[in-house]
C-alpha cells in the first residue's frame, strides 16, 4: 500500500530493478505477496504497487477469474514458502466483467473460450443482479473480488494458514482514474 501511495503521487522509487537485485534473487526468491489481477493492460501489479524483481508472484486472468490451475498458482507461494499475503485485485471499467455482465443478462454466450470467463463470473453476476446499484457492472467487479477472496480464504489448503495468522487474503479494487488501490475485504488487523 505504501508503493501504491507512491504510484498515486508519482513519487516512484522503482525498487529492486537493477543488476544487483537480479543477481541477489537469481538463485532463490522470497516474494512478500501473490497478486491475482486482471489481464487489463492498465492494471500491472508491479507498476501500481511500485515493486521490483522478486517482490511479487503475479497471476493475471480475464476479470481476475480462477480455475484449478490459477488457484494452484495462487496457492504456490503460501503453501511452499510461507508467502504471507494474497491479494485479489479487481478494477474499474473491467472489460471482461462488462462483457460477461451483458452476456449473462441477455443469455447470449460469449464466443469460444471467452465463455469460460463469463461462466466463472456467474456468481459475481448473480450477486450484482440481486444487489443492483447505480452501476451494476462495477458492483459485479467488486463482487468478483470479495467472492474470490472469500473462497481462497476458506479453501482447504489456505484456511489453516489464515487461521494460524501467517496468511492474509485481501480483496482490493483499483481505480483507473486515480491509480488508488482500495481494500475491500480481509485487511490484516
Ligand atoms: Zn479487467
Amino acid at each position: 500500500m505504501e508503493g501504491n501511495r507512491r504510484w498515486v503521487s508519482g513519487d516512484l522509487h522503482h525498487p529492486d530493478r537493477d543488476p544487483n537485485r537480479r543477481q541477489l534473487v537469481a538463485q532463490e526468491q522470497e516474494p512478500f505477496g501473490a497478486i491475482l489481477s486482471c489481464i487489463d493492460s492498465r492494471v500491472p501489479p508491479e507498476l501500481l504497487f511500485d515493486t521490483g524483481l522478486g517482490n511479487l508472484y503475479v497471476m493475471r486472468t480475464g476479470g481476475a477469474t480462477v480455475d484449478p490451475v490459477v488457484t494452484g498458482s495462487v496457492e504456490y507461494g503460501p503453501m511452499t514458502s510461507g508467502t504471507p499475503l494474497v491479494v485479489v485485485l479487481g478494477h474499474q471499467r473491467c472489460g471482461a466483467v462488462k462483457a460477461a455482465y451483458e452476456s449473462l443478462r441477455e443469455g447470449k454466450p460469449l464466443p469460444g473460450n471467452l465463455q469460460a470467463i463469463a461462466k466463472a463470473l456467474q456468481p459475481a453476476y448473480a450477486q450484482a443482479h440481486r444487489g443492483g446499484g447505480a452501476d451494476p457492472v462495477d458492483t459485479m467487479a467488486r463482487a468478483q473480488v470479495t467472492l474470490t477472496a472469500t473462497d481462497l480464504r476458506a479453501n482447504k489448503d489456505l484456511a489453516p494458514l489464515v487461521k494460524k495468522g501467517t496468511l492474509a487474503v485481501v480483496g482490493a479494487y483499483y481505480s483507473l482514474d486515480t491509480g488508488k488501490v482500495e481494500v475491500l475485504t480481509g485487511a490484516p488487523a
